[in-house]
């Protein structure tokens, strides 16, 4: 379904992303892990393009883009390649001023232009989906952190997606409101949404991940089953940072 060729990222003189070649199955969930400053996020946020990547191909279903010469894509062809994609924030990012109900709505309404009661019907059906039917006329600052982020998971599939993006989706909660997130997301894997999760979440990774990939200083390391990483990695740099998170 994804398969990114190549892909370089520069920022400045500093080369971020210094290319990357991965594939993404259909239904399949894929966890990037690796230290902090490793390009995990900049990597996610090339898949949606709110980052331009400064050279390689990414192909997302029928779409491909090639970035080999640097020159700006489209704004059309960036709203279409967008539209696969539904991307859940670290920190949410849900309208302050307008309900859950009203944020899942949002997009359906004025990016899709569907009618406003089939969209509030759907976006009910998405707030029970992820156990939230009973706060859907809450705002945001009514909700726990982890009430949010599911909110920001309902609101992404409300546009259908192809692929659903995480970026340190459990990383601003408390501990205690970690696991709904998960449960959530485990569930939507199990039902074969294709996803890719940047996550410190390494139990998440070993339970729901098809696929693990290790990413330093901008280059995969290493990628493999939980198993293959977690149980059985050869690589060096996989192994410290494994032990470091022990
Ligand atoms: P990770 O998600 O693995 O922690 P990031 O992708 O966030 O890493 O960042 C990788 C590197 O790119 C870091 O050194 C970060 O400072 C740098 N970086 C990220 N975004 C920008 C930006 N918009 N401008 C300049 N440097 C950036």
């Amino acid at each position: 379904m994804i398969e990114i060729k190549n892909l370089h990222k520069q920022f400045g003189q500093t080369e971020v992303l210094k290319g990357i070649d991965l594939k993404i199955e259909e239904g399949n969930t894929v966890c990037i892990i690796g230290p902090s400053g490793s390009g995990k996020t900049t990597l996610l946020r090339c898949l949606n393009l709110l980052e331009t990547p400064t050279k390689g191909t990414i192909k997302l279903g029928k779409f491909s883009l090639d970035f080999q010469d640097k020159k700006p894509v489209p704004k059309d062809k960036v709203i279409k390649f967008r539209q696969q994609t539904g991307m859940v924030f670290q920190s949410y990012n849900l309208f302050p001023h307008m309900t859950a109900l009203e944020n899942v709505m949002e997009g359906l309404v004025y990016v899709r232009k569907q009618d406003k009661e089939a969209s509030r019907t759907k976006a009910l059906q998405l707030l029970e989906k992820v156990g939230l039917s009973e706060r859907a006329n809450h705002y945001p600052s009514q909700l726990s952190g982890g009430q949010q982020q599911r909110v920001g998971i309902a609101r992404a599939m409300a546009m259908e997606p192809e692929v659903l993006l995480f970026d340190e989706p459990t990383s601003a909660l408390d501990p205690e409101l970690v696991g709904e997130v998960l449960k959530v997301m485990k569930e939507l894997a199990k039902e074969g949404m294709t996803m890719v999760v940047v996550t410190h979440e390494m139990n998440f990774a070993r339970e729901a991940a098809d696929k693990v990939v290790f990413i330093d200083k901008g280059v995969i390391v290493e990628e493999g089953t939980p198993q293959q990483i977690f149980e059985h990695t050869g690589h060096e740099r996989t192994l410290q940072f494994l032990n470091k998170l022990c």
